[in-house]
């Protein structure tokens, strides 16, 4: 499953983060970078897309919860 965000409905209140930290942290406006921690340095010259990343599995339920608690629905599971 992968976890994505639509920055254009996203407002920046960070409570994704807060609830999994490990694929979702905020940039220095508050506004979230979806990104597996452990992922490795991205190819140089290339931007990595910051706006999906795969979830995974024991992390599902809190991605999912996630979703459910964004107050700006710009949050969305899937394939
Ligand atoms: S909870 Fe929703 S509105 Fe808040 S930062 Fe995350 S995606 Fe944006």
């Amino acid at each position: 499953m992968r976890l994505t965000v639509d920055p254009t409905m996203c407002v920046g209140y960070g409570a994704c983060a807060q609830l999994v930290p490990e694929i979702v942290q905020l940039d220095q406006w508050g506004f979230p970078i979806l990104e597996a921690q452990d992922a490795p340095p991205p190819v140089t010259g290339f931007e990595r897309d910051r706006r999906t990343v795969e979830v995974p599995p024991p992390l599902e339920h809190l991605a999912r919860r996630a979703v459910h608690i964004c107050p700006k629905l710009a949050l969305a599971m899937g394939h």
